[in-house]
């Protein structure tokens, strides 16, 4: 059962049990307070076949992960409001960003379920993406964080162990929503005058985004990197992307108001 399925039924049930637990608080005034009601922070509730996870479990888990990287979902360090815009670039870059979170519901479930901030060094892409995935996560909406080097690092490490390997990737494969922040970053390399690709790299971001592609999992991609150089990395990968984020690609070139927005 998704995620969504999930909270669905765990709303219906409690829609049908609040004339009962109504009595019951009448009969047990309680001043407990819980982070969760459903479970009272236990992680657990009954469920037809015995106790199953809450809703709530899911998201301490993703919040977990962005926490990990050093990014508590829970603070609005980095909204949409905070954004300041110095140009047109910027400007353009935060109406696609508020576009996005507004068409979300809507577009979830198509094959253009995806946004990407590609580009120039220093534009924002980071901070819009950011507030786009917490908005989501805000919503209720599983949206796990990615810093990209450090999670294909450490995917990497795991790769011999095909079942710890296989656990870790789905994480990212299978996320509601998943944000992949610096794609590719140090993944060029100059070998022999040529410019290379970290093999073992493109292997695991590959798996991960076609997963998402056949499976139209919506990505919100940040990359130093411009289409043309996304698509250099890896075809496969940068079509897929493309695709993806057709309608919500900003693609941020040159210093000041140079930019394309491919739409
Ligand atoms: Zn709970």
């Amino acid at each position: 059962m998704s995620l969504e399925d999930r909270i669905k039924q765990l709303l219906k049930n409690r829609e049908e049990n609040t004339e009962e637990s109504g009595q019951k608080k009448n009969l047990t005034p309680s001043t407990q307070t819980y982070k969760c009601e459903e479970c009272k922070d236990s992680l657990w509730i009954p469920g037809e076949n015995g106790m199953i996870r809450c809703q709530c479990f899911e998201r301490e888990r993703i919040k977990r992960l962005w926490e990990r990287a050093g990014l508590n979902p829970e603070q609005k360090a980095r909204t949409i409001e905070t954004f300041q815009e110095w140009n047109l670039t910027s400007k353009l870059a935060k109406r696609v960003a508020i576009e996005y979170i507004r068409d979300f519901e809507e577009i979830q479930n198509t094959r253009q379920n995806s946004v990407a901030f590609i580009g120039q060094v220093g534009s924002g892409k980071t901070h819009l993406s950011i507030s786009i995935a917490l908005n989501l996560f805000d919503r209720g909406i599983g949206t796990v964080y990615m810093p990209y080097r450090d999670v294909i690092m450490k995917l990497k490490q795991n790769m011999m162990d095909e079942e710890v390997y296989q656990r870790s990737i789905d994480t990212f494969k299978k996320a509601k929503v998943l944000l992949i922040d610096d794609l590719f970053k140090g993944d060029f390399n100059r070998f022999q005058g040529k410019e290379t690709m970290n093999e073992s790299s493109v292997r695991i971001i590959f798996e991960i985004i076609n997963y998402r592609y056949l499976n139209n999992l919506p990505i919100i991609i940040s990359s130093e990197y411009n289409a043309d150089k996304l698509l250099d990395a890896d075809e496969a990968i940068g079509s897929r992307i493309i695709e993806m984020t057709k309608n919500y690609l900003v693609e941020i070139e040159g210093r000041e108001n140079n930019y394309r927005l491919r739409r």
